[in-house]
């Protein structure tokens, strides 16, 4: 037993990838701090914020959550940046459609790396974020795309407007409690 006396306690990773200036340094800071700032400021290194939750009255999850930092325009990432990942969000930004198409590279790069202990593939969820701008469409393949490559689910988010940033994060959790 811990010192807050619960008896579990349980370390994720979760990754956030996706290109640079699509918002995950904001949904990192609006989950991990309940904060949103729209002063840029570039994320250098490896870097990771901390959000702890109780999951039930004897559990309490430390969610790790990897920034990419800086790494954005090699588009791939190293294997030891992957490395004990459980889980992992895709994020590209509603108003540069160009970043959808990245995110297939983002996954294919995450496929080839990284595989849970069990063999499965590592739970994925795309945000489609910055949905409070406006935005011409919905990329209208993302449905097929997000079946055909077992994504768990895909959200229309704001970082900005703190819209659906904890519920993709809770699916997300429920993946990695599952596997667990
Ligand atoms: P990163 O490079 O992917 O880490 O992107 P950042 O989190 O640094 O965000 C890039 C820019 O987009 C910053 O100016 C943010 O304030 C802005 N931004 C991030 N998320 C949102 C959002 O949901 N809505 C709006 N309107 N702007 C956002
Ligand atoms: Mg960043």
């Amino acid at each position: 037993e811990s010192l807050l006396g619960q008896k579990n306690e349980l370390l994720f990773k979760f990754l956030v990838i996706g290109d640079f200036g699509v918002g995950k340094t904001s949904i990192i800071k609006r989950y991990a701090e309940g904060t949103f700032s729209s002063v840029y400021k570039m994320t250098i290194g490896a870097d990771f914020a901390i959000k702890s939750l109780m999951v039930d009255e004897n559990t309490l999850v430390h969610l790790q959550l990897w920034d990419i930092a800086g790494n954005e325009r090699f588009g791939s990432l190293t294997r030891v940046y992957y490395k004990y990942a459980v889980a992992a969000a895709i994020v590209f930004d509603l108003s540069r459609p160009e970043t959808y198409h990245s995110v297939k590279k983002w996954l294919s790069d995450l496929r080839r790396k990284v595989t849970l202990q069990n063999e499965e593939p590592l739970p994925v969820v795309i945000l489609a974020n910055k949905g409070d701008v406006n935005y011409c469409n919905i990329p209208n393949e993302i449905v097929d795309f997000c079946k055909e490559q077992k994504i768990l689910n895909w959200f229309i988010t704001s970082a900005k407007e703190n819209t659906n940033i904890e519920a993709a994060f809770e699916c997300l959790l429920q993946a990695a409690l599952h596997n667990h």
